[in-house]
């Protein structure tokens, strides 16, 4: 058997894992990444996480359904490599009523896959191998992998789950930015790296072949979401967000399946049916419908501060001083109201934040929070970061040139954007990014509707200068 490119320790546990070789090219061994928590905390975080998606996510119930993903599911443990499969993990497939194409899987197990993937997949072959995908990921245990390689100050793995949803979903429609903040952390399980995206390609081909699937329908359901990508400007699926293309998928796992044995073919007469299925549901909400839909969990420590829609009071002349976590110290005025969540802080005056028509408004006020970065490139990281909130705010805007400033003495960056404000007419949103020590992007924005941006332009200049960036060890 002809090893290429493999080192002699690899090829050791190659010759462990290769069950099925043919022709010249053995399979590709893929090493489980380096983790610094165990298991146990893998299934605990995923578990939180998914019981946070099905309060917020459109959850099909149509035992149709949820049966017949289920079954594509074991079919695909049972033949995922057994000294990856730990005894302690909860497998679950579930159904949601989202029109993107898109899936994802929580560290642990939970597996979720929206409608939109089946009504985009040309085969069972194509779900499947999304789905095999994930689970590779989860078995790889990509997600805590991730969280291992991060030094965030705020970062707890308890913390994380309750962040995905938000990341999910994205924040009530008026907060331009709640899931900014989200995004950074909650991501921080569910966006893979490059290398991380390889690995599950290809773990995920080897998985379906034993399951008796071709894994060219993999690639072939990459190529329609990416098609779908550019076909919808640029926006893109919320796969590509999260899974970000190594290149070269198509030739690589078309490799990957020639040195695969396929099994005998999976029974896929499941399928025609199930678009049947589809079809007598609801209509599938958009992630945006979805966004707009959501309010902020309870027991998340988010509350109101008074009734939004009423007038705002002036800022008291007094200031007192908050900390985040150890992270910053600011002053701030002394009636405004701190709102906490795991991974951002708003400081709000009376009547600045709370319930409106059923969606959290964020109308009045400043957060702080922290994003992964993927770059030390300060204006690299808070374009990434506005793209991302972007995604669920289409009203926002950069609004003129983008200012190099300081923040506790560190280089940052000021960005003057505009956004529908949740009051109706236009709100401005400055955004101020600089970096921590640990490479972590952090922020802190300013929000306040047009027409009492001057009257709050001076209390925000003065929050602004007193922030202390604590972090450094
Ligand atoms: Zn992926």
């Amino acid at each position: 058997m002809a090893i290429t490119s493999l080192s002699r320790r690899a090829a050791t546990l190659l010759a462990i894992w290769c069950l099925t070789v043919s022709g010249l090219f053995a399979q590709t061994a893929v090493k489980l990444p380096k983790n610094r928590y165990t298991p146990e905390q893998d299934v605990q975080v995923g578990r939180e996480a998914a019981a946070e998606i099905k309060q917020q996510y459109p959850i099909i119930k149509d035992e149709r359904v949820t049966t017949y993903l289920t079954l594509l599911g074991d079919r695909l443990v049972a033949a995922a490599p057994a000294e990856l499969k730990k005894p302690v993990y909860e497998y679950s497939f579930t159904p949601v009523n989202l029109k993107e194409i898109n899936a994802f899987a929580l560290p642990g197990g939970p597996m979720f896959v929206h409608r939109g993937m089946f009504t985009a997949a040309a085969s069972e072959g194509e779900v499947v191998g999304v789905m095999a995908h994930e689970l590779s990921h989860v078995l790889l245990r990509h997600g805590t992998a991730n969280a291992s390689k991060a030094q965030n100050p705020w970062l707890q793995l308890g913390q994380l789950a309750g962040q995905i949803g938000g990341a999910m979903v994205g924040g009530g429609a008026g907060a331009a930015i709640a899931q900014g903040a989200d995004f950074g952390l909650g991501t921080l399980l569910l966006k893979y790296s490059r290398e991380y995206e390889k690995q599950a390609d290809l773990l995920g081909a080897q998985i379906m072949a034993r399951a008796g699937y071709d894994p060219r329908a993999l690639a072939h359901m990459f190529e329609t979401i990416q098609q779908e990508t550019k076909s919808s400007g640029g926006g893109g699926p919320q796969w590509m967000s999260s899974h970000p293309d190594p290149g070269n998928r198509t030739l690589y796992i078309t490799k990957e399946a020639e040195a695969l044995t396929i099994a005998s073919a999976a029974d896929d007469r499941g399928f025609a049916p199930i678009k049947t299925a589809f079809a007598s549901l609801p209509a599938p909400l958009t992630m945006a419908e979805l966004a707009k839909r959501k309010t902020e969990p309870a027991g998340n420590g988010v509350r109101s501060v008074g009734t939004p829609g009423q007038p705002v009071p002036p800022p008291s002349a007094e200031y007192r001083t908050i900390n985040g976590g150890k992270v910053f110290q600011a002053d701030v005025p002394s009636n405004w109201t701190p709102v906490s969540t795991s991974n951002a802080i708003r400081i709000v005056p009376e009547n600045g934040f709370g319930e409106l028509n059923g969606q959290i408004a964020f109308s009045h006020g400043i957060e702080f929070g922290i994003a992964q970065a993927g770059t030390r490139d300060l204006r690299e990281a808070t374009t990434t970061w506005l793209r991302a909130v972007a995604q669920n705010n289409p009203e926002l805007r950069v609004a003129g040139e983008q200012q190099a400033l300081k923040v506790s003495q560190r280089s940052a960056i000021g960005t003057m954007l505009v956004n529908s404000s949740p009051l109706g007419g236009q709100e401005r949103i400055g955004l101020y990014t600089t970096f921590l020590a640990d490479g972590t992007l952090f922020y802190y924005l300013t929000v306040v509707p047009e027409k009492d941006a001057a009257a709050f332009q001076e209390v925000f200049r003065r929050i602004g200068e007193s922030i202390r960036l604590t972090d450094a060890r």
